[in-house]
This record gives C-alpha cells, structure tokens and sequence, in this order.
C-alpha cells in the first residue's frame, strides 16, 4: 500500500519567473513496491528449503557421521525440499509464461471432460490419506477454446486446494456444466473456509490466509494468482464463495464465444 505520492519540480519560465511542475508518482512507487515485495517473496520462498538441505549436508560434513537411521531422515527431508523448490520455480516460470503470454496465442478445441477425467486420477490418488468423498459431475459433450496446458493448471489448482483445506473425511463435488449458453466449473468442498477479509486478496502472489500450515501442506501461495491470470486470458473470472468452518465454493464460467458443446 502507498498513499499518493507527488514529485514537484522548480523550473525557470520566461526570464525572471518559476514554473512549479507536478507529476503524481503513486502508481510508479506502487509497481516498484510490488517488484521489491515479489522478489523478497521468491528469495524468502527459496531460502527457507535451502537453509533445511545447507544444514543437513553441514551435518553430514562433520567429523562423526550421525547413526544410518539420521541419514536416511536427512535424504527424505532434502530430497522434499528439493521437491519443494522445483515446484517454485516451476510455478513461477508458469505464472511469467502466462502473464508474457499473447492472448489466445496457444488457443484451440480443449477436450475439457478428458482433462477433468485426468484430474480426477490425480485427485484420487492425492486423496489417499484423507479419504474425501470426491464426486465428479461432468457434461461429457462439453469442450470449450482455450489453451489446455493453462486450463490443466486452473482446474486442478481449485481441485487440489479443496483436498489440502478440507479435513479427512470431508465432502468434495466438482461439476463442470452447462448452464443456458456458458459452461461453469464448480468446486464446493465443506473444508476450512475462508475468513470474509482474506477473500479478495487470495489471487494475489504469494498469499496464504495460514502461512505455518500452508508450508506444511507445501503450498506457496502461487496457485490461485495463476487460475487469476489464465482465467483472465480466457475472459473469465474466479469467484469465491466461503464461510469459515463450513467450507468453500470456487467457480468460473466460459461465455458463450469459449464453448464449444458437441451434442
Ligand atoms: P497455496 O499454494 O498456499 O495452496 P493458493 O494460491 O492455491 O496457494 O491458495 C492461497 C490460499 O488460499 C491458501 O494458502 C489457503 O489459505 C487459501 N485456500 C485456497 N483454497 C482453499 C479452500 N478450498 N479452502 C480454504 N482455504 C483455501
């Protein structure tokens, strides 16, 4: 946040006078305060893994070797870390591809129920240790125009964070449907909810309502600024619908210039 910010500037007029020049700067002094809190973000993001591996391999540097048992912990925990901050600097790559991305540059017929059906795999399989009721609710006749690597990521995104925000045994339902000329995708789960002041701000870069829990989870507060951004580029918008304690809907909807139904 910065307030209004103006820069005057004293310059001689005609021969004996002064002009005074006014030039509001805010919008300058905003970007340059959203590059600097962006690139303290990566590098907080990257040292906190880095910090856990330097600390291992100084361990294991030492003159005692720790008992096997500490070994094969300090490779796990690398090895996630490293994990970790692959998936960083994948996000990241994405996120700039998609913001440097020309519209509808890598657009064409996107096959939407057979990249749900992938997606549903996926969720299964991540759903292993919660055990969620996941329901899929698929127009199987209903494709839309995009870009399918961008929609992957936007659909998955809101599948996979209302696996992570709903406690086991909660209930999932995922429904991509026709309605009147628009194709709607819908993600309702009964998990964490969100606090009404956190809402508006869950797209930006980096946001997290639980920073501690979110790590946990690995999540870097990523995800939703890209579903922001693709939706964006397909001329849509995310909207969100939460209460806390009771659980959360996420949406989006295609117009009717997107779908393309086959029936
Ligand atoms: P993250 O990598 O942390 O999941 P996202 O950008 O996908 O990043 O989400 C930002 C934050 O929004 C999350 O950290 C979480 O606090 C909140 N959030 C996202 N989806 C849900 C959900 N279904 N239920 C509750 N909170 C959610």
């Amino acid at each position: 946040n910065v307030e209004q910010v103006l820069e005057f500037r004293v310059m001689p007029y005609a021969s004996s006078q002064l002009m005074v020049v006014v030039r509001d700067v805010t919008r300058l002094k905003q970007l340059e305060q959203m590059r600097k809190d962006f690139v303290a973000n990566v590098s907080h993001e990257l040292r906190t893994p880095l910090t856990v591996v330097t600390g291992y391999l100084e361990m294991l540097d030492g003159d005692a070797l720790p008992p096997p048992a500490m070994w094969h912990k300090a490779q796990h925990t690398m090895l996630e870390q490293c994990k970790r901050m692959d998936s960083l600097v994948n996000q990241l790559l994405s996120l700039s591809r998609i913001e440097g991305a020309r519209r509808q540059d890598n657009d064409k017929a996107v096959n939407v129920p057979q990249l749900l059906k992938y997606i549903e795999t996926e969720a299964h399989s991540l759903n292993q240790e919660k055990k969620h009721q996941l329901l899929f609710d698929i127009d199987r006749q209903l494709d839309i125009r995009g870009s399918e690597d961008e929609l992957r990521s936007a659909f998955s995104n809101l599948v996979f964070n209302a696996i992570h925000y709903t406690k086991p045994g909660g209930n999932i339902v995922v429904r991509w449907l026709r309605d009147n000329d628009r194709a709607v995708f819908t993600v309702t789960d009964n998990g964490d909810g969100i606090a009404a002041e956190h809402i508006n701000r869950l797209t930006e870069r980096f946001y997290r309502v639980d920073k501690a829990r979110s790590r946990t989870t690995g999540g870097s507060g990523l995800g939703l600024a890209i579903t922001k951004h693709v939706l964006t580029r397909h001329d849509s918008a995310l909207n969100i619908n939460s209460k806390l304690g009771e659980g959360s809907t996420f949406s989006f909807a295609f117009g009717k210039d997107k779908v393309i139904a086959l029936r």
